[in-house]
């Protein structure tokens, strides 16, 4: 029980929280602008909070509210910081989360598209490539969705992975065997489509996807291609091209991260190390 495996800082006194404009539709409810009150009682922050449908089943109730609970451990600067959970009597709960300014990353490539420079672009691909590491060294988490449309966007230099519904610790075998349900086949490993089998080396193939996505400026992958012909297109060795925006380098790098072998792909450690050589050479000009 999560209200039992936490302790008080995990709830949130209802009457500091109030409640604005709605920002987003979430799998399970609306999300909203809101302001919380700072334990100061004088000045409060912007967050965003995450309903819960007044007609939702339990279980989907567990679901929100395990997503919450695998939030709560995380402290990384390009991670999603939640905040607490807003429980009333008799309500669905609310979690709240720092807000993310800009909103999801796509429509953000959408708004800003040509003016975002390559060591901006850069700068992000390490951002999402040092949450990632933190994931798997830190903590033993497969997060099992890295895709752009995952990606919040706080200010002009600063992004962060958001979205922990799909997120695993993953056990003493190292991985994490998925049951049926819907996935995002476009941007999976193919040992994850063909076995549902989601490790860190399946993250890794799909942060390349993500990274493909972002110097696309939001572009999302295999456009107008069935998912089952996506399938045999990856098995037969066909990969994404390289995004015109992109440095050869890096697409080098992300190429590697879309080896059939989990084995033969980077760790995530390995590839902040080049990411940052990358953004070096690039300051230099
Ligand atoms: P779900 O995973 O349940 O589908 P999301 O977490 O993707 O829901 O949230 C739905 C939408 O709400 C997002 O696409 C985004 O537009 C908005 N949103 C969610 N969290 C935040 C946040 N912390 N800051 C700003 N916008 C957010």
């Amino acid at each position: 029980d999560y209200a039992q495996a936490e302790n008080d800082d995990w709830f949130l006194p209802p009457e500091d929280l109030k409640i604005l404009d709605p920002i987003g539709e979430g799998q399970f409810g609306t999300v909203f602008k809101g302001h919380l009150m700072l334990p100061d009682s004088q000045t409060h922050t912007e967050v965003a909070v995450k309903t819960l449908k007044e007609e939702s089943s339990i279980s989907d109730r567990d679901k929100f509210l395990a997503e919450a609970f695998t939030m709560k451990k995380f402290n990384h600067p390009h991670i999603i910081n939640l905040l607490g959970v807003v429980q009333e009597d008799r309500k669905p709960p609310w979690i709240v989360m720092e807000l993310a300014e800009h909103g999801e990353l796509r429509g953000y490539l959408h708004r800003r598209g040509s003016s975002l420079t390559i060591s901006t672009l850069l700068m992000f691909t390490e951002q999402v490539c040092s949450a990632l590491d933190y994931l798997e060294c830190e903590h033993k988490v497969v997060h099992r969705d890295v895709a752009a449309r995952n990606v919040l966007v706080f200010s002009d230099v600063v992004v962060k992975l958001a979205d922990f519904g799909l997120s695993r610790h993953i056990e003493e075998e190292g991985y994490y065997k998925a049951s049926k349900g819907r996935l995002p086949i476009k941007w999976m490993a193919p040992e994850s489509i063909n076995f549902r089998r989601f490790t860190n080396a399946s993250d890794v193939w799909m942060f390349g996807v993500c990274i493909w996505e972002l110097f696309m400026l939001g572009v999302k992958p295999f456009r107008g291609i069935k998912n089952s012909e996506v399938i045999s297109m990856i098995e037969s060795g066909h990969r994404l091209e390289l995004p015109a925006k992109m440095p050869g380098p890096l697409y080098q790098l992300i190429y590697k991260c879309w080896s059939y072998e989990p084995s033969d792909r980077p760790t995530f450690k390995s590839l902040v190390t080049s990411i940052k050589q990358l953004m070096d050479n690039y300051s230099e000009g």
